[in-house]
Formats: structure tokens, sequence, C-alpha cells
């Protein structure tokens, strides 16, 4: 039997069903990664959002080969040498906060919530303002806060304590306020959602209603994290501070870290024995934190993001006048998506980009998304560009 049937029938009889998958990925360089068959990609998807670097970036590979060699994991009831010094490159690139490490997404928004809700306790205040479509996890919290009832069909009883209100409605979230209300909770782009960026007027509304009634702010920066946007964290391009953020994905470029970051004043709230995780934060993890940090400062990722951003966008733009099935096309920096109209199935787009081997991904009902590593040459992103043309030219006349 070759590895790909073996590892094709192990699938089919022992992991659970929850993905539908279709090539099996061996190895990763850059931008591209190839299959088991060893057919190369063009990765317009970087892991959704994970390999802000690229695949295998080597200032990362060699971070984590090093750290593997003298120490993986201690616990938090030590300290290790990376994880403060990873807290400080947080803190000195957003708000100088206080950072806490987790391992995922949703450990990550789980731990805002429960900072939101520990402090809010002291005042009889649990309730959290969330915003419709956005997504935050799929654990029982986050799934709670994310509030869209596909995610929570089956789950029941959802857990209470969030209520939503439509993206960029200042007004709407006004009106379901009330002193039992702890913190608003946000993306600056909803990326699950269907890139959908929040406006100025409603990241600054937030802000000062927050200030008025003493709600957190926090801001959800998993997928917009790590120069997704072109600047750092998202909400760097709005002028305001949030009081708590959460972020993953890009953190390890590939290793599985997560952490949320709040303000410098909140750090009473979680005292020792109310917050805590076994893997959180351990020397492996933040090895390869403190090494992405390191790429950023080498290398100009920020600036390669803007200005592919603004090139991809515009290459899009110029689809969606040949092809009158993309009724929009929105995104800041590497965040990009296209929407579809509804008698092109974006899953169809999908496939046929897989099949001329650009990997890209779905997102809201029928958004083509597009999240390639930040640091991609313009000759892949007009490829990328062309392949989505020919995928969309052989769809629509068929
Ligand atoms: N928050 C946002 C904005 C996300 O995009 C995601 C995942 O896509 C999550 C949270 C959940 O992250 P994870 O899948 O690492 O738990």
């Amino acid at each position: 039997m070759s590895l790909k049937q073996e590892v094709l029938s192990a699938a089919d009889q022992f992991s659970l069903s929850t993905y539908s998958q279709q090539i099996i990925l061996s190895e990763g360089h850059g931008a591209y990664v190839k299959d088991i068959d060893g057919n190369e990609y063009l990765d317009f998807a970087a892991g959704i959002a994970v390999c802000n670097l690229g695949h295998c970036h080597p200032t990362v590979t060699k971070a984590i080969q090093d750290q593997a060699g003298k120490l993986c994991h201690v616990s938090n009831l030590w300290y290790n040498e990376k994880q403060p010094l990873l807290a400080k490159k947080i803190a000195e690139s957003s708000f100088g906060g206080r950072v806490f490490f987790c391992n995922s997404g949703a450990e990550a928004n789980e731990g805002m919530i429960k900072l939101a809700r520990r402090k809010g306790s002291r005042t009889n205040k649990n309730l959290i303002i969330c915003i419709d479509n956005a997504f935050h996890g799929r654990t029982l919290a986050t799934l709670a806060a994310t509030g869209k009832k596909k995610y929570l069909e089956g789950f029941t009883p959802d857990m209470n304590g969030f209520i939503h209100v439509p993206m960029n409605d200042l007004a709407a979230l006004k009106a379901v306020y009330t002193d039992q209300c702890c913190a608003v909770m946000v993306e600056a782009i909803q990326g699950e959602g269907g890139i959908i960026p929040a406006t100025q007027e409603f990241m600054t509304g937030i802000r000062q209603f927050c200030d008025e009634t003493e709600m957190l702010m926090m801001i959800d920066e998993v997928q917009t994290g790590f120069g997704r946007t072109g600047t750092f964290f998202a909400y760097q391009h709005y002028n305001i501070t949030p009081d708590v953020m959460s972020m993953a994905k890009a953190l390890g470029n590939g290793f599985p870290i997560g952490a949320f970051e709040a303000r410098q004043d909140l750090n009473d709230v979680l005292v020792p024995g109310t917050h805590a995780t076994t893997f959180g934060g351990n020397p492996l993890g933040c090895a390869a934190g403190l090494a992405v940090f390191e790429a950023f400062e080498n290398e100009n990722i920020l600036e390669n993001c803007q200005a592919l951003g603004k090139f991809l966008t515009a290459e899009l733009l110029k689809l969606a006048e040949k092809y009158d099935c993309i009724t929009a096309v929105r995104g800041r920096g590497l965040i990009v998506g296209a929407e579809l109209s509804t008698d092109v199935a974006v899953g169809d787009v999908m496939a046929e980009c897989r099949n001329n081997k650009l990997l890209v991904l779905p997102a809201g009902t029928n958004v083509l998304r597009l999240l390639p590593p930040l640091n991609i040459t313009k000759f892949q992103a007009s490829q990328a560009i062309d392949i989505i043309d020919q995928a969309l030219a052989k769809i629509t006349t068929k």
C-alpha cells in the first residue's frame, strides 16, 4: 500500500468526519505547498491566515529546531526564558498591556470573555454585546459569542450572556445596552463572516461608548493580527486602543499558540487560581512567536502587504468588470474577498482554482477569500489572479 493509500484509508476509518478534505499536503516553502503526489500549489490560504511569513520561514524553523533541542515544556508553575520576552514584544507592538498565552483563537477569546465577566462580577454585570455574523471560535462560549444559528445547531443549551447587534450599527449597539453589560466584542474585519470591515465611525463610536459606560472594548484580532491588514494589528488603522485584544493564528506562523492582552490596570482581574492552561506559553511556542517578531523586524513585511494588497484588490476589481458574478471586492492589506452572485458557487470556483494549482478559501455565504502569505511577490499575485480568471471563465460559460 502506498503512503497515500495508507493515509486516505486511515482518515476514512479513524478520523472524525468533521472536515471534507481533498488533497494531502506534505511540504511547503514560502507561498507554495506540495501534495503527496508532488503537485505544487500556490497557497493563497496560508493555513487560514496562519503562515503570514510563508511556509517554513527559515527564522521560525530554526528557532523551533533550536528550542526543541533545549526545552519544550515546563508548565506555568515556573517561568520559562521565552514567555515574558514574547509578552513584551506583543505589548510593545500594541498598547503596552499584559499578556496571557494559550493555544488557539477560541481559547484566547474564552480568556477575554472570562476577564470581562470576572471584572463585571464586581458590579453584577455579565452581558457581552457581540456582532451579528461575527466568528469567535467553536468552543461553547465562543460559539455563543459568534451567535450564528448554523454553528449553534445541535449544541443546545446555548451559553447565555451574549447579545447581538448588526455590524456597523452603532445606534443598535447603544439601544441594546443595559447597566448589566460589561463588554463589547468586535472584529476590525469580519473574516469568516465574509471580509466585512468595521467602519471608522463604528469603531470610534464603540470606543467612546465603552468609555462612557465603563464597558471593555474587546477586539478579536485572531485572523487580522500580525500584519494581515497592513498594520501589525488591524485596530491600528482606526486610531483607537482596545482594552483587551485576542490573537492566535499567525503568532507562531504555524506553531499553535494564542494569547490575549489586557490593559495594564486590568491586571488585578485574573489573579492566581482564576485562569490557567497547561500548554499555553510554553518555551517552544514562545520561541516560534519570538522568531515571528524577529522576521517582522528584519523584513519589509508590512510594506509588502500594503503594496501587494492594493495590487491584488485592483486586479480583482478588474475581474469584477469582466465578470458580472463578482458583485463586490472588499478587504484591507492581504485579507481580500470577492463576493459572488448566487448563480456561482464559491465551492466550484475553489475546486477549479485547485485543479489549476491555486488554493483559496471561502468566507461568509458566497465570498472567495484570499489570505496569501504577506511576503508574496507581484508575480505570485498575478499568477493567482490569472488562475481565478480562468476558473471564472470556465464556470460562467458552462
Ligand atoms: N476569531 C476569529 C476572528 C477567527 O477567524 C477564528 C478562526 O478562524 C477564531 C477566532 C477561532 O480560532 P481557532 O480556530 O484558532 O480556535
